[in-house]
């Protein structure tokens, strides 16, 4: 099951224009609100009645999902994807919400865990994650980013942490810069690091740790390792830092 282009297109145009008004008050609660332009509100709305009008959400364990948390997750994972469009979320279908953490059976025993992606295109996440994820907006810590930059990761039908960068010239600015973060991350002195420790576990992981980075935490990134910036910024087709210095300036 898929949401194909045509589909992609249709649901575009059906969803174009002025957020609905239970739209708005949800993106002004956003802990990034301030950073976006109208233009890009309007488009990250579009994105996100598209996602809710193709993907089912339930509850686990008892849990009712509401309005609210369907909401809070869709405008997260699509603020990725904004400068990518619907594609890489095309084979997406369900998200499964748990209260507190969740249990998976692996092949290496039963793990528990705060969020999951399959590369089936169902995402599952611990609610209490997911709100903590958007109350604290630079900690760098953000549960639905980083499931959803798995689920970008795999849209090329490899989940290797090298998501679908572009052509060849692109992919070696991916490998040379990405892949030596990842590798630094690796020998990780002890100091404190702006990746998480988890990040260090593989390059899939490390994606999906510097992408909650990239979106959290900007500018120390930008600042901290520039070629990594730069490769991201490339692929997600944004650049998160320079938005936050302009909301900065602004204040100051
Ligand atoms: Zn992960």
């Amino acid at each position: 099951m898929s949401v194909n282009w045509l589909m992609q297109r249709i649901l575009e145009f059906r969803y174009r224009g002025e957020p609905p008004a239970e739209w708005a008050s949800e993106v002004r609660r956003l802990s990034f609100a301030d950073t976006l332009t109208d233009a890009e509100t309007r488009r990250l709305v579009q994105l996100s009645r598209m996602f809710e009008s193709v993907v089912r959400f339930d509850g686990r364990h008892g849990v009712e999902v509401d309005d609210r948390m369907r909401r809070v997750i869709i405008l997260h994972a699509c603020r990725l994807v904004l400068g990518l469009g619907y594609e890489p979320y095309r084979f997406v279908h369900r998200v499964t919400i748990a209260e507190n953490t969740f249990l998976l059976d692996t092949r290496d025993g039963t793990v528990r865990l705060h969020g999951a992606a399959e590369s089936g295109g169902h995402v599952a996440f611990s609610w209490r994650e997911v709100e903590a994820g958007a109350e604290w907006d630079d900690d760098g810590r953000n549960v639905v980013y980083h499931e959803f930059a798995h689920v970008l990761d795999g849209y090329d039908g490899v989940v290797d942490g090298r998501p679908e960068v572009g052509d060849e010239r692109a992919r070696a600015v991916w490998a040379e810069s990405v892949d030596s973060a990842y590798r630094r991350r690796r020998r990780g002195s002890r100091r404190r690091q702006l990746i998480d420790e988890y990040g260090a576990t593989s390059p899939v992981e490390f994606f999906a740790e510097a992408t909650e980075v990239f979106f959290e935490k900007p500018i120390e990134m930008a600042e901290h390792d520039p070629p990594l910036y730069a490769a991201m910024m490339h692929y997600f087709r944004q650049d998160p830092a320079a938005d936050l210095r302009a909301v900065l300036d602004e204040l100051a």
